[in-house]
């Protein structure tokens, strides 16, 4: 299902020099396959109806319903709790309450139209079935992470619904910026690290994107890294408000690894073009994706998750030497816990750590 025949260029480009200049572009680096394309494809043992469908059922039942209703429930939990009386289900409608309808035509809003009228003539025990699969219930985390906002934890509520429209126009540029705005009103990211203070859409860009590293800037206890020119290509826009999201801050793990050692947060500081260091960081910035996947909703696409963890064991692990590997063990770890719960229990990641 993977290896589809689009490479792409890349996130952290390793072959040139660190650069001062952004208008240089790097050629070549590694290739790897395209995220979030084989969603598209056949699910591998996901629960019969996705996250999203899911939600959008309810969301559309609770609108439906909500109209004959002559007393709305100030949660709108009241009326999923009449219509669905499982305890079990009950633990999830958090989740789904504050999600929004998306507009006619999307593609989980297809699957949710169609699913919704057949929920609607189902029985208690069939609905309750079909829409809390096993793994579902099981995870209580996922609950909890859910619960603060819609799919996207980590944005503003207007945010993600921004950015789905931007998204939806093909208007990408205007996307990427509404989620730096959000980000840096979060303190999530530095803007100030950013050249331009942006992150740059580069429709050429084969992939999710790219950023090189910057050079230094100073001496001695002054020095410090040049600014970052972070793009992003059109890859990180096939699977919604989630991959883009996840892919602009794995990029921007690479702008914080490029900050001068000591100020970095990162385990692997350096602007270094020896293949040991970029392995490391692009498995730092992977473990990143993997572990923060509940704050930027990756955590409920079963097959981005898979992919995630393909991509840092088998294009970065296990090419680093048990030294290079030492500082990451822990993240590792953690990533693989994240990403193990995500694909759920029937399907097994490729190696534990
Ligand atoms: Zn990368």
């Amino acid at each position: 299902m993977y290896k589809p025949p689009q490479q792409r260029s890349k996130s952290r480009i390793p072959t040139t020099a660190p650069k001062t200049s952004s208008s240089q572009q790097a050629q070549g680096g590694f290739l790897v396959q395209p995220k979030g394309i084989e969603t598209t494809g056949k699910q591998q043992d996901a629960p019969k109806y996705s996250q999203e469908a899911a939600n959008h059922i309810m969301a559309k039942m609770l609108a439906a319903t909500a109209q004959t209703s002559p007393q709305p429930d100030v949660e709108g939990l009241g009326l999923g709790q009449r219509m669905i009386q499982a305890p079990a289900v009950v633990d999830t409608l958090p989740i789904q309450r504050k999600l929004t309808v998306g507009a006619p035509g999307d593609r989980y809003e297809q699957e949710a139209d169609r699913m919704a009228s057949q929920v609607m003539s189902m029985s208690n025990n069939t609905l309750q079935r079909l829409l809390v699969p096993k793994e579902q219930t099981e995870e209580k985390v996922q609950t909890k992470s859910l619960k603060k906002s819609s799919t996207v934890p980590g944005l503003g509520e207007n945010t993600v619904i921004q950015v789905e429209a931007f998204i939806k126009a093909n208007q990408y540029q205007q996307a990427i910026d509404a989620i730096v705005s959000d980000q840096a009103k979060a303190g999530r990211i530095n803007m100030s690290f950013l050249d331009g203070g942006a992150i740059y859409y580069n429709s050429s860009l084969a992939g999710e994107g790219q950023v090189n590293p910057p050079g230094y800037a100073g001496t001695g206890k002054k020095q410090k890294a040049n600014p970052s020119r972070v793009e992003i290509g059109s890859t990180a826009f096939v699977n919604g408000v989630s991959l883009l999201y996840s892919s602009m801050m794995h990029e921007y793990q690479h702008v914080l690894q490029f900050q001068v050692s000591g100020t970095s947060p990162s385990k692997v500081p350096g602007q270094g073009l020896n293949p040991g260091l970029i392995h490391q960081q692009e498995v730092e910035a992977y473990s990143w994706e993997a572990i923060h996947s509940k704050q930027t909703g990756m955590y409920s696409k079963p097959t981005e998750m898979q992919e995630i963890w393909r991509r840092l064991h088998d294009e970065h692990w296990v090419n680093l030497s048990a030294t290079e590997k030492k500082p990451l063990i822990d993240i590792v770890k953690r990533a693989y816990k994240v990403a193990q719960n995500a694909v759920g229990k029937k399907v097994t990641l490729t190696f534990n750590p």
